[in-house]
């Protein structure tokens, strides 16, 4: 059974580097006419409260979004993404907090279309919701997003975006996301896909972004925000990291120009510091 609940963190560190990436990316895939299909294997609620709940509770947002809700001196790429947080906080407090699927709706076109998976049944209750007026442009699957990613690649369009982003709660997602980066480059080799994992202590979290890089096989951007210190308890989340496989042109130039700012901006201790590495042929 599935505990992890998006709500806890949403808004954290991660989820700023994770959206400030994938709006940036989506951005750029708009720039050619045809439609795009945007796949999220592990889509959450679709959007979450801040200021009750979940989220107040840990309150993992306070050292995330809130530190850039208020500055003034924000570099285009991370105004943008703050600007797409404010779309859902008209009044100018920051209350609520836009997941991924809500950022890609919002970003996209009428003419691109969504595939949303989530697992959890009341997540994906929350998140049918959510999209509940979308229509037929954005479809919410209560299933596996591993197991349905197979059925809906390649794009009619051949063109897509397919983001990767489970909680590592279950330890097979480990090799999981392996399988499926591996399985999607087969069946639609110029896809740009987003793989989400942690910083943590455990030795799978640490091998994977190399082994997602190979899996590759092709252009790539990893970018990685570690905001502390691993704990010495070895224990907890103490950066992110994300693997782009075929960036679009451009993307991952726009991407690494705002990484020593979002270090500055979301560091926690003396040990913040960033990932930029790109193979681009
Ligand atoms: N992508 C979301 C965002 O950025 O706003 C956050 C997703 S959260 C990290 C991971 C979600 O995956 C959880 O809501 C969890 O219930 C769900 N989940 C876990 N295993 C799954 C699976 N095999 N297929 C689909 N969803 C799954």
């Amino acid at each position: 059974m599935l505990s992890y609940r998006h709500g806890f963190h949403a808004g954290n560190h991660a989820d700023v580097l994770k959206h400030v990436v994938l709006l940036r990316l989506l951005r750029h895939m708009k720039r050619k006419d045809k439609p795009l299909l945007f796949v999220d294997t592990h889509a959450g609620a679709g959007s979450y409260a801040l200021d009750s709940g979940f989220a107040a509770k840990n309150a993992e947002f306070e050292s995330g979004i809130a530190r850039l809700w208020q500055r003034a001196d924000l570099p285009e790429v991370v105004a943008d993404y703050v600007a797409a947080v404010r779309t859902l906080n008209p009044d100018g407090m920051l209350q609520r907090y836009p997941g991924s699927p809500r950022i890609a709706a919002d970003a996209l076109r009428a003419t691109d279309h969504l595939r949303l998976y989530e697992l959890h049944s009341t997540e994906s209750a929350l998140l049918q919701q959510e999209f509940s007026e979308a229509g037929r442009r954005v479809r919410v699957d209560a299933g596996d997003g591993f197991a349905g990613l197979a059925a809906v690649l390649p794009p009619l369009s051949r063109r897509g975006l397919v983001l990767i982003d489970p909680s590592y709660e279950v330890g097979t997602d480990y090799r999981a996301v392996l399988t499926a980066l591996r399985g999607g480059l087969e069946r639609f080799a110029t896809g740009t896909y987003v793989v989400w994992y942690p910083m943590l202590a455990r030795r799978e979290a640490q091998e994977l972004p190399a082994r997602l890089v190979r899996a590759a096989g092709t252009d790539y951007l990893h970018v990685a925000l570690q905001v502390q210190a691993p704990s010495p308890e070895r224990f907890g989340l103490h950066g992110s990291g994300l693997v782009v496989v075929n960036p679009p042109w451009k993307s991952a130039e726009e991407i690494g120009a705002v990484m020593p700012f979002l270090t500055e901006a979301l560091a926690q201790d003396a040990a913040a510091r960033y990932v930029f590495d790109v193979r681009e042929t």
